[in-house]
């Protein structure tokens, strides 16, 4: 045996360690020795794909870590375990990042042409691949990267397309003109989902609208509207209901229609609204339902369209301060009072957002909202915390058809003739469970690991993405695409703010595994994993962490170098002991192992990191090292018996390496090499593929 050196070096341990295990195999489930306890069993997550767009964050790091004890545990526990790794195109955010890149060029897309600027993001995704990916090998993470998946792979385009005919053939796709969200700097249409919504100062005005009197906050609309609206419980205006009303507006004398409708708020500005179809997700829906007509008067580049009288032309800002000066001087300005608005804004470039009128593709929700749903409702699926079904429910039940076309280059192009425009990034991640494992080809990998276990994932994607997967999973495999859900909590700022790289409040992950190692920054990052509370970041943990190594390190050095005086080896599986030996310390020192064992397994299944961090601390460094280590150096002694003294020695090695075992999910490196030099009979190659210890009973 080599001794253990004075103190540990992560950086020495870890790259080594991790091209030990690449070595092995052992990450690719189909290259378990076989003489390992493989169970008939198979177990499997697949990583939720970051985008090619950078590096990885604090959120990432949490939740790879969540997923990389699951995975250790279970390959221990003789599972067929596969961990599949990914990433996603991610559409608008990689094609925004690479115009920016292009900006400094002083370029655009468009003076590349579509062509050209694909093969350019092919060349960015090609960098940033291998740094992504890279930076899950530094946090010791146990992916299958011989099972690699991006979302334009071309085996996975053939999914993407065989799906998207699938529903057209159903007639579920449709194209219609709708208002959505319109991004006028990216020029493209953006989901419900995609939209940052910030409070604001803002002016709501009251306008004259012939006898009645409406508020709004974008008096520039105005001459898109098409009908004022009222409550039909309203008295106040019950009277014009159906009725047209001579209006005058800033170009010239107008009719309007009043219509009635009870989604109408009566406590809002003078309860009468004006009815903007074009430029407004609920006035397009009133009318649809009163059969209106739908006035363009913001194009898509953000400015005033042709029918927009002397304001043709101007931006929105622009004819804002003009026609409320026009308003003002033909006396229909009524007053004007401050309001705090909610600004709707693209949540990739914070431009302000344009609701209009626009010609898309849509996927009709009905039917998949209900497949998405059933799972959840019969049990068969769980949320972990359970607290979530409500907010999945509730948007379900509300769930308006879902706009999969998107006006970018850099995607999945909609498989139709003609059609130029590409699907919404969603669209293709919805199919990640499957598609990642063959689909639509019926392969080994399909049968052996779908449906998967656990899909671990951040709550603001629960619609975006989970949703879509599980209704996608129902569809396209008739089955769930993962057992549990586990929402991991967000790591946030330690004054409880959303950490952000622009605003320089964002933590490096790989920062920290440079300063701390990666084992004392996977610890300290689950350490702070309690229930789904969000975590505000404290460094002290990575500290901690670091500390807690170099405890667990000195530990191994005192019993290996116990073991290395006496040249006694010990057996792994089987402690035998003579009970009426054991000492009152060694009967505490098995009985609280047993316990630790029994409690960390039920915490890993029910995805309680945090307490399992803390109790396997508290065990190892208190009960272990605190009294048991301490309590051995009599026992060791020379004026103690010989069998007492072999006994002790026994118990140390004993415990030492099902704390080893019990340690490895949360701190893979120093264990492994410890294990490595742990002198134990019947050893295996790695202690990745070590048997998960089953509670012992003491004495
Ligand atoms: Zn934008």
């Amino acid at each position: 045996m080599k001794n253990l050196s004075k103190t540990y070096n992560p950086k020495e341990v870890e790259d080594k360690i991790y091209k030990l295990w690449e070595k092995s195999g052992f990450f690719n489930p189909d290259k378990l020795p076989k003489s390992y306890n493989l169970k008939a069993k198979s177990y499997c997550i697949v990583i939720p794909p970051p985008n090619i767009t950078g590096e990885l964050h604090m959120g990432h790091a949490l939740n790879a870590a969540c997923q990389d004890v699951l995975v250790r545990k279970k390959r221990m526990e003789g599972f067929k375990t596969l961990w599949l790794p990914g990433l996603d195109h991610a559409g608008i955010a990689t094609q925004n990042a690479v115009e920016k890149e292009l900006k400094k060029e002083g370029k655009t897309r468009f003076d590349l042409g579509r062509k050209k600027f694909i093969k350019r993001v092919w060349q960015w995704k090609k960098k940033y691949r291998n740094t992504i990916l890279g930076q899950f090998k530094k946090l010791g993470c146990s992916l299958d990267w011989s099972r690699t998946r991006f979302t334009m792979d071309k085996d996975y385009s053939i999914a993407v397309n065989q799906v998207f005919s699938h529903y057209y053939k159903k007639g579920w796709i449709y194209q219609g003109e709708r208002t959505i969200n319109w991004c006028t700097r990216c020029s493209t249409s953006l989901s419900d989902l995609e939209v940052i919504y910030k409070e604001e100062p803002a002016e709501l005005y009251y306008i004259k609208y012939g006898p009645i009197t409406i508020a709004t906050v974008r008096p520039e609309t105005k001459l898109g509207d098409t009908a004022v609206a009222v409550n039909p419980k309203d008295i106040r205006y019950k009277k014009y209901i159906s009725k047209t009303i001579k209006i005058q507006t800033v170009l010239g004398k107008a009719e309007m229609k009043v219509i009635g409708d009870k989604s109408v708020d009566m406590s809002f500005g003078t309860g009468a609204m004006k009815v903007t179809p074009a430029h407004d997700m609920h006035d397009f829906e009133l009318s649809e339902k009163h059969g209106l007509e739908k006035k363009q008067v913001i194009g898509d580049d953000g400015k005033m369209t042709s029918i927009s009288g002397k304001y043709a032309g101007m931006t929105v800002m622009d004819a804002r301060k003009e026609i409320v000066k026009d308003m003002r001087k033909i006396g229909i300005l009524e007053k004007t009072e401050p309001y705090t608005h909610s600004i709707a804004c693209c949540y990739r470039c914070d431009t302000i957002l344009e609701p209009i009128l626009s010609k898309q593709w849509f996927l009709k929700m009905k039917e998949l909202a209900k497949l998405a749903k059933k799972p959840v409702k019969t049990g068969e699926m769980k949320f972990y915390p359970k607290s979530f079904e409500k907010g999945y429910f509730a948007w379900l039940d509300n769930v308006r058809d879902w706009c999969i076309s998107r006006q970018l280059w850099w995607g999945h192009r909609i498989p139709l003739k003609g059609e130029t425009d590409v699907l919404d990034t969603w669209f293709s991640a919805a199919l990640w469970p499957f598609a990642t494992l063959g689909w639509p080809k019926k392969t080994k990998d399909l049968k052996e690991f779908y449906p998967t276990d656990v899909l671990s994932t951040a709550r603001d994607i629960m619609n975006l993405w989970v949703a879509r997967m599980i209704f996608s999973g129902m569809e396209f495999m008739k089955k769930i695409p993962f057992r549990k859900v586990y929402i991991h909590p967000i790591v946030l700022t330690k004054e409880g703010k959303r950490m952000s790289k622009s605003l320089g409040t964002g933590m490096d992950p790989i920062q920290l595994i440079e300063k701390y190692g990666a084992d004392a920054t996977r610890f300290g990052i689950l350490y702070q994993v309690m229930r789904g509370q969000d975590i505000r970041f404290m460094e002290d943990n990575m500290v901690m962490g670091k500390k807690f190594c170099n405890k667990i390190w000195n530990a191994s050095r005192f019993v290996l170098l116990q073991a290395e005086n006496t040249k006694h080896k010990t057996q792994s599986a089987k402690l035998k002991l003579n009970a009426q030996n054991l000492t009152p310390a060694d009967k505490k020192i098995l009985k609280s192992l047993g316990k630790i064992i029994k409690s960390i397994d039920q915490d890993i299944e029910s995805f309680r990191f945090g307490q399992a961090a803390h109790k396997i601390y508290d065990f190892f460094w208190h009960d272990f090292c605190d009294i048991y280590l301490e309590k051995s150096k009599k026992q060791l002694s020379d004026n103690v018996h010989y069998s007492v003294k072999i006994q002790t020695q026994q118990i140390l090695l004993y415990v030492l390496l099902n704390s080893l075992k019990i340690l490895h999910p949360f701190v893979p490196f120093i264990t492994e090499e410890i294990y490595q030099r742990i002198p134990v009979k019947k050893k295996k190659k790695s202690l990745m593929i070590e048997t998960w210890p089953q509670p012992a009973k003491a004495g």
